[in-house]
């Protein structure tokens, strides 16, 4: 079966309102015509609305970074999925490694959000990945089995057929270590048999599991090669026109 490759990038912090825009546009004229990949941008969610302008009727796609999963109410400084379709997202990245990291993120609240998202009609990216030393205890395989039954909690096998899995390897995040192509494709095969167990093999099938963690044109045609990796989420290289367009050009075109 095949599956449209897909390349989102992450721009996570790191963007001003200019650059942003610039960054947009140059990604936007960069693009060929006749690309077969999925492509995203996900800016911060302050400057959603000026890079969905910017990029026009490209095909090119705009996501959140997180969502709160409530509708509307007393949830100061939060954005919920309705917000996020209202300015014209399509996807939204949820349970990235920086956010359960670093904000405490539960795969209980990635599930919650996961949910919202597919209810708002938007496609989640739902990250998952082990840190170092786990994959150093050999616990990868164990870990990304309780991140992706948790995360992926209560949903159907329709739900799961909509959703995007991103593995991504906490040590390969922003350090420039990438994992090989054998190690990247070991879990995504594993992730492909774990979804056929828990929705279907024909579901399994279909869901796209992007690799994400230092992807660069120099590594991304070995990497999205590999038979279960069907694209890429990357942060640091999506922050210049030029190696984020690289790495989709890498990309397998059929
Ligand atoms: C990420 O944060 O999703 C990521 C993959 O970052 P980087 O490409 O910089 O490793």
């Amino acid at each position: 079966m095949s599956r449209r490759t897909f390349v989102a990038g992450n721009w996570k912090m790191n963007t001003r309102a200019d650059a942003a825009v610039a960054l947009a546009g140059a990604v936007r004229d960069g693009l060929p015509s006749d690309s077969r990949c999925e492509v995203a941008l996900c800016p911060p969610s302050l400057y959603l609305h000026a890079v969905r302008q910017t990029l026009g009727d490209s095909p090119i796609g705009v996501g959140g970074q997180n969502l709160y999963p409530e509708a509307d109410g007393a949830f100061t400084g939060e954005i919920n999925a309705a917000m996020l379709v209202d300015v014209g997202c399509r996807y939204v990245i949820l349970g990235h490694s920086e956010r359960r990291q670093l904000m405490g993120e539960t795969d209980q609240d990635v599930a919650s959000k996961c949910r919202a998202a597919l209810d708002a009609g938007l496609t989640p990216i739902v990250c998952i990945g082990e840190t170092l030393e786990q994959r150093e205890a050999e616990m990868t395989n164990s870990v990304v089995d309780s991140q992706i039954r948790g995360s992926l909690h209560g949903l159907s096998p329709e739900d799961a057929a909509r959703i995007v899995l991103a593995y991504e390897p906490v040590w390969a995040i922003g350090t420039g270590r990438t994992a090989t192509p054998e190690q990247a494709e070991a879990v995504h095969a594993f992730i492909r048999a774990l979804l056929g167990e828990l929705f279907g093999e024909a579901v399994a099938n279909q869901i796209r599991i992007q690799y994400g963690g230092s992807v660069k044109p120099g590594n991304a045609a070995e990497l999205l090669g590999q038979p279960n990796i069907d694209g890429a989420l990357v942060g640091g290289a999506s922050l210049k026109a030029e190696d984020f367009l690289g790495i989709i050009a890498a990309a397998p075109q059929s």
